[in-house]
């Protein structure tokens, strides 16, 4: 059929507006999404005859693609999706799932007025900064407490406060690449203060910081955790205590970023030391900082903890108004640390959940999945594997697990079509494997991760 004809067997906008599909949609979206849904498909239609393809042209087919854009259009980019890759601290995943009690404290404290910056005693203006700040001092040991943004932000701000237009020193070991091309160097240097790196890559001597300090322009020496990677061998970095002494000789602050942050002792669960706020805040420093979202599971936030005057003063630097948080944000970091107050993170928190889940549990939960999909006709194994701490936590860190593995012909394409059902599912490929991982499926998650899965792949 010659081009012209097929464009005049396109069905006019208001046709395709009165079929009941249609309809329904404007129903339950408005009109106006829809009527634009309508002229770009018709639009994309139009483009694909010009260049000799044969769109189907029949209402049906074409109220299936107006609906399939529809969607595109009127729901959230932001959406929940299914993580079955085992990285418990997935950046790209949005990092920590919140606890009930975080979800709870959020939906209360948004849903209506608070005093987030108005004092009930007095009346009169108030602080945001008061909510969480005495919890978070109390939790690690600390005179006081402190929320921005984000630990970047955190740290800009301790630097921008305490060392803008001074020196910083800090160890070659320390200028970390943290995610995202975003470089601790980078970050610090937004704060107008100078950096002088000190030793090398693998070793620093405390005798390399002192020699480093010019004692009228030196203000700070930072310690920054190397997160996201591990270097082994011929190494050596000096102790916190050693910097803080040499620090107290020369009236230097001493700051630490710490990164994750963990509140509990990793070793418990069988994981390397994770360096904890409260051991920094003991062993003499100034201040610390570390992010709300990594170990501790609660929120995109930064606590900064330490000396009453160092952090003080950071709360009267102007750049604290462009890091302040939000109040939802306030509400769930409260109640995420209120399980640690309560001794309760392991059970209440679902990053620590997912840490602590036993192996068995976990091999349980795979051989429940593996004999649905079986069912289904798909060849499914379950194996032992290792789930990953990630996220700029416990660099290399893994725990021993039980995933499904469905060998594929197309393990590619089978992954792609699982990141596009509803809800997303994010799956691990190995070789001509999808794996799946229970350790972090919540509960709730997993009927509909079963369905999905068994739904979407072909048997
Ligand atoms: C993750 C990390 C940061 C940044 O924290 P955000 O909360 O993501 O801003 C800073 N420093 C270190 C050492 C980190 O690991």
């Amino acid at each position: 059929m010659p081009t012209h004809e097929h464009l005049r067997r396109i069905p006019s906008v208001n046709r395709l507006l009165q079929t009941p599909a249609l309809q329904e949609a404007m129903q339950a979206f408005g009109r106006a999404p829809v009527v634009a849904a309508v002229r770009e498909t018709l639009d994309a239609v139009r483009d694909e005859i010009a260049a000799g393809r044969m769109p189907d042209l029949t209402p049906e087919a074409l109220t299936t693609r107006i609906i399939a854009h529809l969607h595109r259009r009127v729901f959230p980019t932001l959406r929940p999706i299914i993580n079955a890759t085992g990285v418990i601290i997935h950046t790209n995943l949005g990092r920590a799932p919140l606890s009930q009690a975080a979800l709870e404290a959020i939906r209360t404290v948004g849903a209506g007025y608070s005093n987030l910056e108005y004092d009930l005693e007095s009346g009169r203006r108030g602080s945001r900064y008061t909510h969480v700040g005495e919890l978070l001092a109390e939790l690690t040991g600390a005179e006081a407490g402190l929320v921005a943004n984000n630990n970047a932000a955190a740290l800009v701000l301790i630097l921008a406060t305490h060392a803008a237009g001074h020196d910083i020193l800090i160890s070659r070991a320390h200028l970390v690449e943290i995610g995202g091309g975003f470089r601790i160097p980078d970050i610090m240097a937004q704060s107008g203060a100078r950096l002088r790196e000190v030793g090398t890559t693998n070793r620093t001597y405390i005798r390399d910081y002192e020699a480093a300090i010019t004692p009228e322009q030196c203000a700070m020496i930072l310690r920054v955790h190397t997160s996201n990677f591990r270097i082994e061998g011929f190494v050596h970095q000096p102790t916190l205590k050693e910097l803080v002494a040499l620090a107290r000789r020369y009236g230097l602050l001493v700051g630490d970023d710490l990164g994750s942050g963990a509140l509990l002792d990793t070793t418990q669960f069988g994981l390397a030391p994770e360096p904890r706020p409260q051991e920094s805040i003991a062993d003499g420093a100034d201040v610390v900082c570390f992010s709300g979202d990594k170990l501790l599971g609660g929120p995109q936030a930064g606590c900064i903890v330490g000396r009453r005057e160092v952090i003080d003063a950071i709360k009267r630097h102007p750049l604290m108004r462009a890091f302040r948080v939000d109040k939802t944000t306030l509400a769930a970091l409260d109640a995420t640390l209120r399980a640690y107050q309560r001794g309760t993170a392991v059970e209440e928190i679902p990053i620590w959940q997912m840490i602590a889940t036993p192996t068995d549990v976990l091999r349980q939960r795979a051989e429940a999945w593996a004999g649905v999909w079986r069912q289904k006709g798909r060849q499914a194994d379950v194996v032992p594997s290792q789930s990953a701490i990630g996220g700029g936590s416990l660099p290399g860190q893994t725990l021993p697990t039980w995933v499904v593995r469905l060998p594929s012909a197309h393990p590619q394409q089978e992954a792609a079509a699982l990141r596009h059902a509803t809800p997303p599912i994010v799956a691990r490929i190995e070789d001509d494997s999808l794996l799946f991982d229970p350790r972090t499926v919540r509960p709730e998650e997993e009927q509909t991760l079963v369905r999905v899965v068994a739904a979407t792949l072909e048997p």
